[in-house]
């Protein structure tokens, strides 16, 4: 999904106003990427219509291109359409705060009760009473069972009564008298939806009461998990979805389609099999993970706070015309410092993460130190004329520095190096890259 989106928004360079034709050329590939990742095609289709109204002649901030200004845009939608904050429980006024979780068989509803309940235990200090209302299979209650004494959380079941509304409505009394604050409510599933088990499940909803239902949905069934969604929500009212099993290889779509084609929230998102496994759903995290950019957002974010333009412009100027001398050299080493630690930065670029040469080399922090202490050593004249640095200032500013000459000679060899190499560059194309300090 990356590859391509990156491949669409590699060409997009160029300053001022974001083109038609930039547009284009990136929706077309937003648009297979999308499909890709298993998002509904309506939901797509919409999608792309918002992005080109927003996006078309949108000024491209300073310190971003074209490309970078689009994924921003793109990031931005998604997020907001995924709901832009963590969404949270529906709480009762007076407690118990009732949950029924739904939804088909093997999703992960029984481990998401437990997941739940340690959740609420932990966040909140709870003390919840689990239901085992899935009775068909004796598995089932034995598995919440577990769940229960692993959390030291009472579990009430019925060995005998076959009718599963009643062991609800048996279970709450239980929880009335034990003062319970949260009753989670498990249930049964099919592997489809059928009749009978919506029958079931609103009985159960109506002697509970529930403050939430909550759908329990499978990341890895994507696109399908859309379709289930609406049948639930049409004949129980979900207040809230649980997206499960993020852990798989799953590629987003299903996060996306569900909020856009029911409306409701994803409050929690699984993320394994252990009960420690559950997750808050945020949304701009999901919004690139869909969009595979890695950290590549963050990046933009950090380049837009921590770096300015003008002073970028400035420095190309100096470069070009060959004046680029050790202080603005340490202005570009302390502007790339402030976005943080350099060897993050690198892997944030996209393709950088997985590139071989990046992988060997180590940028260290500590060098930075030291190349900022001998330029300290130099004085003014040496700056900014780094000409003048004869044997007899290199040996003085190394004493003044506490580094070897030999060091000092290879710093000052690279910043030759460097200068003459960047004079080049900015001759040529200044864009891509190098609209990164110190790249
Ligand atoms: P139910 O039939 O809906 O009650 O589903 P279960 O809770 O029994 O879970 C079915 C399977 O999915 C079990 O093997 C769980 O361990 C597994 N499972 C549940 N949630 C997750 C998750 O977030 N990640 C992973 N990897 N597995 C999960
Ligand atoms: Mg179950």
């Amino acid at each position: 999904l990356s590859e391509r989106i990156q491949k669409a928004l590699k060409n997009l360079t160029g300053k001022g106003k974001i083109s038609e034709e930039d547009i284009n050329r990136a929706s077309r590939e937003i648009r297979l990427a999308l499909l890709e990742a298993d998002v509904n095609f309506k939901v797509v289709k919409d999608f792309i219509k918002t992005i080109k109204k927003e996006a078309l002649g949108k000024e491209v901030q300073e310190s971003l291109n074209p490309g970078q200004q689009v994924i921003k845009i793109v990031n931005e939608e998604l997020t907001k359409m995924m709901g832009e904050d963590a969404a949270t429980l529906n709480k009762s006024k007076h407690i118990p705060t009732v949950i029924m979780m739904v939804g088909l068989q093997g999703t992960g509803k029984t481990t998401t009760v437990g997941k739940l309940a340690y959740h609420l235990q932990k966040t909140q200090n709870a003390r919840p009473l689990l239901i085992a209302g899935d009775i068909y299979r004796p598995a089932a209650v034995d598995q919440l069972k577990q769940i229960g004494e692993q959390l030291k959380v009472p579990v009430y079941s019925e060995t005998n009564e076959k009718d599963v509304a009643k062991i609800v409505e048996n279970g709450l009394k239980e929880a009335d008298k034990n003062k319970n604050d949260y009753v989670i409510i498990d249930t049964a599933g099919r592997l489809e939806i059928d009749e009978p088990l919506m029958e079931e499940l609103e009985r159960v909803k109506k002697v509970s009461d529930p403050d939430n239902i909550l759908l329990v949905v499978d990341a890895m069934t994507g696109q399908a998990a859309t379709d289930v969604a609406k049948g639930f929500d049409e004949r129980l009212g979900v207040t809230g979805v649980i997206l499960t099993k993020l852990d798989g290889d799953t590629r987003g779509g299903a996060a996306l389609s569900i909020r856009a084609v029911t409306g409701k929230p994803i409050i929690y998102t699984g993320q394994g099999e252990k009960l420690t496994d559950l997750e808050d759903f945020h949304p701009d995290r999901m919004a690139s993970r869909i969009l595979g950019m890695g950290d590549m957002l963050t990046l933009i974010e950090r380049a837009q706070q921590d770096y300015d333009e003008k002073e970028a412009q400035k420095v190309a100027e100096k470069m070009k015309e060959n004046t680029f001398d050790f202080n603005d050299f340490i202005d570009q080493l302390e502007q790339v410092q402030k976005m943080g630690p350099l060897d993050q930065i690198m892997k944030m670029i996209p393709g950088m993460a997985n590139n071989p040469q990046l992988q060997n080399m180590s940028i260290d922090e500590k060098q930075i130190a030291h190349t900022k202490a001998i330029v300290y050593s130099m004085t003014k004249e040496e700056r900014e004329n780094p000409d003048v640095l004869n044997p007899s200032r290199r040996r003085r500013i190394a004493a003044g520095s506490a580094r070897p000459v030999v060091e000092v000679n290879r710093m000052i060899k690279q910043f030759k190096m460097a200068r003459d190499m960047m004079q080049k560059v900015t001759k040529g194309n200044f864009k891509g890259l190098s609209n990164l300090p110190g790249m």
